[in-house]
């Protein structure tokens, strides 16, 4: 299928002839990729918007590549002084150096499997994708099965530092790696790396993080790329990347989500106990390694923090059935103040 230009970017397209919408779609994505301005773009369903995005994002990478591969030809004929005069038609320099990786987000991974399966559909399949998911999806231990998300992270770790886990061992085995690298080109989703998991009875999570090595374009959920800690867990970089929100509207209800937390009157019940727990075994033991002062004075904080909440009057409707209330940020510190929790004492470390 010969390449159609759009916005000056040869894009290859798996239908000749584009519809209107695609076209104009297409158009306003390269020109804020040649830009690099943030773009907001809506389409209405079924007119093969992630398709379109897709196919003109990667071929704009595509015409960088090229460009990058001029610019090294000019510096290997002509000396390095000549590359740095190659200007694109912005009258841009040519510094690049860095390909952009494209990183694909999506609320859910049946959001993700679609645009993945798209990409598969697509001229460009043959690029190099990767896959992020959590253990949750992917962790085939039949130990850490129903298991939480937090659980499991913990009792993988603690058995992969014991090479405890046969399915992590199974991955790192000479027999098997030569298997898992003829899958190294494939676009594959989270079915996909769990059917290959369970037929070589190796880490389908590992194996992800394998395959993620130099990836061109990268599809993970929302929160990856919007909670700093699981961004920074996972080293995601952002400098020089193509970011792509799909279904962009439901990233503030995911930004709410990952600022907020939820603590429940069993949580506070549980750790009330365990800090009377650990009060008693600090008295029997007669160790000072903790402070008792100080585990006192999170118990007296914990407690009162249980009695505010249980002094709280509930006003339950058939409309609100849980009396549910909503109140702006700063009515946490309120409620942190009345038992003793302010920013002056929140850091406060045991020496
Ligand atoms: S290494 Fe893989 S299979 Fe083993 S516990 Fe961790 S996630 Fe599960």
């Amino acid at each position: 299928m010969p390449d159609i230009n759009i916005n000056g970017i040869p894009v290859k397209f798996p239908f000749p002839e584009p519809y209107v919408p695609q076209i104009n779609y297409m158009s306003k994505v390269i020109e804020s990729l040649k830009t690099s301005k943030n773009a907001v773009l809506e389409s209405p369903t079924g007119t093969g918007k992630t398709l379109s995005l897709l196919c003109a994002t990667l071929g704009w990478v595509e015409n960088e590549k090229q460009m990058q591969q001029r610019c090294d030809e000019i510096d290997e004929a002509d000396g390095a002084s000549l590359s740095a005069m190659f200007e694109d038609e912005n009258g841009a320099c040519c510094d690049l150096n860095q390909i952009p990786l494209i990183i694909y987000a999506s609320r859910t991974h049946s959001q993700l499997k679609q645009a993945m399966d798209e990409l598969k559909r697509s001229e460009y399949k043959y690029v190099k994708a990767g896959l992020i998911a959590s253990r949750e999806q992917l962790c085939i231990h039949p130990k850490l099965t129903g298991k939480t998300n937090a659980d499991k992270m913990t009792m993988c770790r603690s058995l992969v530092q014991k090479k405890k886990c046969e399915y992590k061992e199974r991955l790192d085995s000479p027999l098997i790696y030569p298997i898992l690298k003829s899958h190294e080109n494939q676009i594959l989703d989270i079915e996909e790396l769990g059917n290959i998991g369970n037929k070589y009875k190796c880490c389908p999570y590992y194996l992800s993080k394998e395959m993620n090595k130099k990836p061109e374009i990268i599809f993970m959920p929302y929160n990856y790329l919007l909670d700093p800690k699981i961004r920074n867990a996972n080293q995601i970089d952002l400098k020089n990347a193509v970011v792509i929100f799909d279904e962009a509207h439901n990233v503030e209800k995911v930004c709410e989500q990952s600022a907020s937390t939820f603590i429940t009157s069993t949580q506070i019940d549980t750790a009330i106990g365990n800090i009377d727990h650990a009060i008693n075994k600090l008295n029997e033991s007669g160790s000072r390694d903790i402070p008792i002062e100080i585990v006192r004075r999170l118990h007296t904080t914990i407690k009162a923090l249980k009695e505010y909440f249980d002094d709280l009057t509930l006003t339950r409707t058939p409309i609100n059935p849980t009396g549910s209330t909503t109140h702006p940020g700063d009515f946490i510190h309120s409620i942190l103040k009345t038992v003793d929790i302010d920013d002056e004492n929140v850091n406060c470390t045991i020496e």
